[in-house]
């Protein structure tokens, strides 16, 4: 192909931005909710304005959730003190005066870890998915959760908390589209590390001194929250092959999330299948046809994505790859996931692909590592770092930018002449 047809030429960041400028101040899009149709709409008519027939389908049974006001306080032992909080995607709310209880520890709320706790009026704390639980056994692969159990052993509300270390709100999903049977709030990683440390007794007592009986932990939480009967919406755009129209290649992106704007879990990634759709479509037909598609439900468990799947039927051996993007334009990596576990399954990518990927990402001057995880039940990941050009090579592609604010910056485009 010559440079001048090359469709990767037209892909730029200001382009790909200017989505995500439109798609942040619709956040939420929680899945089901008027928010992600204006999303969908939004992402419908950039593909029809690209020439490409495009297609809503309504996905049923999700049901439209919206978050308001979340608190959380701790009541002792000790201080009164206010943990930063926000309302778990499809929690039920509280009744408006809050709920006080004792918290109990309810590790990664499987059903082995609630045996022998006395579940009854209390607030249950949970570890994030992977998370190093209290006792230092490290989970493997997702946890299944047992909210269900929890509700018929009279636990009242659920504590959820970040992964990650820094004050950030990224609190796992607890149901799927029908929300959680309980209220559910979600802290930090450093409040839930202060409530596990209040569990654990770990706050200093003058020495020779040991409380008689362990101290409980006593939370008031409260939760805001509407939900009714909703649907989401897939958008589906078609570039029709010219060689082999019948085989399909996917580019698939979730629209949805659950909480905030979005911008990079996953406007960006919406962002990146829109200007890749207006490159291509510019172009002479591709060999084999091309979907779009963006996708509704992914925060309640890839829900348009398995709808969309189950719609295909008797067709879906025309898929002849799928690529997902999901939450890039975020830190200073990209992860190519080769290996993940999926409904309790190890799912891996044909080498087929992966040898496609490594060739281009060096053509477009990244290298790959794998990154050393360390259980095989882990999703193992490679991990593009970039490289310098060698002397004399333009890229193609521009890295795409790390940070909103860098994305602010005038992008230097591809295929402008000056360009290093
Ligand atoms: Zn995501």
């Amino acid at each position: 192909m010559s440079e001048q047809g090359d469709p990767r030429g037209l892909i730029t960041a200001q382009g790909a931005f200017a989505h995500v400028k439109q798609l942040t101040p619709l956040g939420p899009r929680v899945a089901g909710t008027p928010r992600e149709k204006q999303a969908a709409d939004y992402i419908a008519e950039q593909f029809a304005s690209f020439g490409l027939p495009v297609v809503q389908q309504p996905v049923p049974d999700i049901v439209a959730w919206e978050g308001g006001e979340a608190r959380l306080r701790i009541l002792g032992p000790g201080d009164v003190e206010e943990l930063t909080a926000c309302p778990v995607l499809g929690s039920v709310p509280t009744p408006p005066e809050g709920i006080e209880a004792e918290l109990v520890y309810g590790g990664r709320g499987m059903l082995a870890d609630y045996e022998g706790l006395d579940l009854a009026g209390k607030v249950i704390l949970h570890d994030p998915p992977r998370a190093r639980t209290l006792d230092n056994r490290c989970g493997a692969g997702e946890p299944q959760r047992a909210l269900g159990t929890a509700v018929e052993r009279g636990a009242v509300g659920v504590i959820e908390y970040a992964r990650l270390p820094g004050h950030i709100l990224q609190v796992p999903c607890l149901a799927g589209p029908e929300g959680t049977p309980l209220p559910a709030v979600g802290t930090t990683y450093e409040g839930g590390l202060r409530l596990k440390e209040l569990l654990q007794q770990w706050y200093a007592t003058p020495a020779g001194i040991a409380a008689e009986a362990p101290l409980p932990v006593k939370v008031w939480m409260k939760v805001e929250a509407r939900r009714e009967a909703g649907e989401g919406t897939n958008v589906i755009a078609t570039l029709k092959g010219g060689e082999l129209p019948r085989e399909r290649i996917l580019l698939v992106a979730h629209h949805d999330n659950a909480f905030g704007p979005g911008a990079c879990d996953n406007a960006a990634s919406v962002a990146i299948v829109l200007e890749v759709a207006r490159a291509l479509a510019q172009g002479p037909p591709p060999r084999r046809t091309v979907q779009f598609l963006t996708v509704t439900g992914e925060e309640y468990g890839s829900v348009g994505s398995g709808y969309f799947v189950s719609e295909l039927a008797e067709v879906i051996e025309d898929v002849k790859a799928c690529i997902v993007l999901d939450i890039v334009g975020s830190g200073n990596k990209y992860y190519y996931i080769t290996t993940s576990v999926f409904a309790g399954e190890v799912v891996e990518n044909s080498s087929w692909l992966n040898q496609v990927l490594s060739e281009q990402a060096a053509d477009l001057g990244y290298h790959l590592e794998p990154t050393g995880l360390p259980s095989g039940a882990h999703p193992a990941r490679i991990c593009l770092r970039r490289r310098p050009l060698p002397p004399g090579r333009r890229p193609h592609l521009l890295p795409l930018p790390l940070h909103l604010h860098e994305l602010a910056l005038p992008p230097h485009l591809p295929g402008r002449s000056g360009h290093h």
